[in-house]
């Protein structure tokens, strides 16, 4: 990809558009920019996904929490965007089962609680819930605990059964990113937008910075698709603009997930669980099913907290894991312990800000997204969610558009996107049936090779945390496949001895940093 980035900026021809950011709003709008015709180029400045969009929870849902604030627009939005990904990514996209315990009060029955669930979760299959084909249904105690033997049984009254669905985030921005380019449009990873120049105060060049290489590259518009570095990138490009967009504010709030051995709590389905002490409740997620019924890990998240330190490396504290795992051992007849938990990951919610919501809880300020477009060439699109990536891209090209001129309708809607592509990895397993790389059984050597020749996986970290989920859900199987994965780098992309040392290094020193926060409580 990146000989054809230097060759179209060879030609000294302008591009349609420049997409700042490959996290899924970046890939999404180069995807439908590339469907509608436009010549276009996504550039990010470290891996695809790298920034929060391999650190969500994972869910594609309407957000039952967004009905309870009274958004009924975003919650009917997100579940109509749900229903067309799982069309377009049809087994990528599963149903996940979720289960909403109600807990006895004094030890009574909470009538009025038990009527409040249900009339919202009326209000989620109404406003579009349906469309996964499956209604919410009652459950009695003897449900409940069928589904989630480890619940407290002295505190549990019964619960509510309701149906989203999740995905795996990385896995989705990796694939709308690779139909982007088979619809023609070039994408670069470890690219970063450095500069900008502008003729007669309009957007003209992007100046790009890849591996301490300089290119320059004309264009005719650029999208700002950076999540919560938009300002930064807001500084690089609005000053010089005959007409700068409006200032904006991007409120990061830091979100983290734990994952724990799925043995300490036993779900078959997915759990709200609330969180003693705070009107937030969080998420309990079992993965990787297992062929006995069972599930190998579980995950628990998120916490929903202002972050004032730095935004490319979001800390998790020693307290936001504590928070998680209260909500868990208060519900659940568990004790699970900071020792308990084997994989960790945080990122930040990059949430636009009016002047009401910049004082206040962050999980109360809005998911909505919102785009600006400058007659000068410059479009910015920030906030929402994974689950409207689609939506947010349409409403992004709809802008465009009026920049550069009309193409073609919107046609994301009816576009598969991309998967693996099952003969390749056929093909490369044939080719190492003796393997030299013993590896855990979740991440082959075909794998890696898969992920470096066809997936644009450059660093150790980019295989072992967003081409494979290992890190997040195993650190320490992660940490055990490392050395044979950068042999297998090494011999693939021609790494030095020196280089391979200094990837092991670089992931030693994120899982170290990692373990370390979580004992100290600080990093
Ligand atoms: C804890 C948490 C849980 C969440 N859970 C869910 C969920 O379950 N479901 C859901 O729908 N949504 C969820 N979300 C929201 C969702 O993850 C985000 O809305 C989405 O991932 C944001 O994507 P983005 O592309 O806008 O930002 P990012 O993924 O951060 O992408 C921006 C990219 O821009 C790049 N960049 C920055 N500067 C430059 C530059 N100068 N040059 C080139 N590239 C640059 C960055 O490296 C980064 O990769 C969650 C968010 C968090 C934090």
């Amino acid at each position: 990809m990146l000989e054809q980035l230097q060759a179209k900026a060879d030609r000294f021809e302008a591009v349609d558009l420049v997409v700042v950011g490959g996290g899924i709003t970046g890939a999404g709008v180069a995807l439908d920019a590339a469907l509608r015709g436009f010549d276009v180029v996504l550039v990010e400045r470290g891996d695809f996904a790298s920034g929060t969009s391999s650190k969500s929870s994972k869910l594609v849902h309407g957000g039952l929490r967004y009905l309870q604030q009274g958004d009924v627009a975003l919650v009917r939005e997100a579940l109509r965007e749900r229903s067309i990904l799982q069309r377009i990514a049809q087994g990528r996209v599963e149903v996940l089962p979720f289960l909403l315990p109600i807990f006895t009060k004094d030890g009574l029955f909470p009538r009025r609680i038990a009527r409040a669930l249900g009339s919202a979760l009326w209000a989620y299959d109404t406003a579009g819930g349906w469309r996964i084909g499956r209604f919410h249904r009652r459950l009695r105690k003897s449900g409940v605990a069928k589904m989630a033997p480890l619940l407290n049984s002295d505190r549990i009254a019964g619960g509510y059964l309701y149906y989203d669905a999740r995905a795996d985030d990385a896995r989705l921005t990796l694939d709308v990113a690779a139909t982007a380019v088979r619809e023609g449009a070039v994408a670069v990873n470890y690219c970063s937008l450095t500069g900008v120049k502008v003729k007669s105060g309009v957007v003209n060049t992007v100046e790009l910075d890849v591996d301490g290489s300089h290119i320059s590259l004309q264009t005719r518009c650029i999208v700002n698709a950076a999540g919560v570095w938009a300002e930064r990138v807001d500084d690089l490009v609005n000053d010089e603009l005959a007409e700068p967009l409006p200032a904006l504010t991007v409120r990061p709030a830091r979100g983290v997930h734990v994952t724990i051995p799925w043995e300490l709590v036993q779900t078959q389905v997915a759990m709200v669980l609330p969180v003693p002490g705070d009107k937030r409740s969080v998420f309990l997620v079992p993965d990787k099913p297992q062929p006995d019924g069972s599930f190998d890990v579980a995950y628990i998240g998120t916490t929903d907290t202002d972050h004032s330190g730095t935004l490319d490396d979001p800390a998790c504290t020693s307290d936001d894991v504590d928070y998680l795992l209260r909500s868990v051992n208060a519900a659940m007849e568990s004790s699970v312990t900071r020792d308990h938990v084997i994989g960790v990951w945080s990122g930040l919610r990059p949430l636009v800000t009016s002047d009401d919501d910049i004082e206040g809880r962050t999980a109360d300020v809005s998911r909505r997204h919102r785009v600006d477009m400058s007659s000068s060439g410059y479009v910015r699109v920030v906030g929402g969610k994974l689950t409207t990536y689609r939506s947010m891209a349409e409403d992004t090209l709809n802008h465009v558009e009026r920049i550069l001129g009309k193409r073609k309708p919107c046609s994301t809607h009816k576009t598969p996107l991309v998967d693996r592509n099952p003969r390749l990895l056929d093909t490369i397993r044939s080719n190492t049936s003796s393997s030299n790389f013993p590896l855990h059984s979740t991440l082959t050597e075909p794998e890696v090779l898969y992920a470096v020749r066809y997936e644009a996986a450059v660093h150790l970290v980019d295989v072992l945390t967003r081409r494979s989920r290992l890190h997040l859900l195993h650190r320490d199987l992660a940490m055990e496949c490392a050395e044979p994965v950068s042999f297998i780098m090494q011999q693939e992309l021609g790494w030095s001895e020196s280089t391979r040392q200094q990837e092991l290094q670089n992931y030693n020193d994120l899982c170290h940093s990692e373990i370390d926060a979580m004992r100290e409580g600080i990093r």
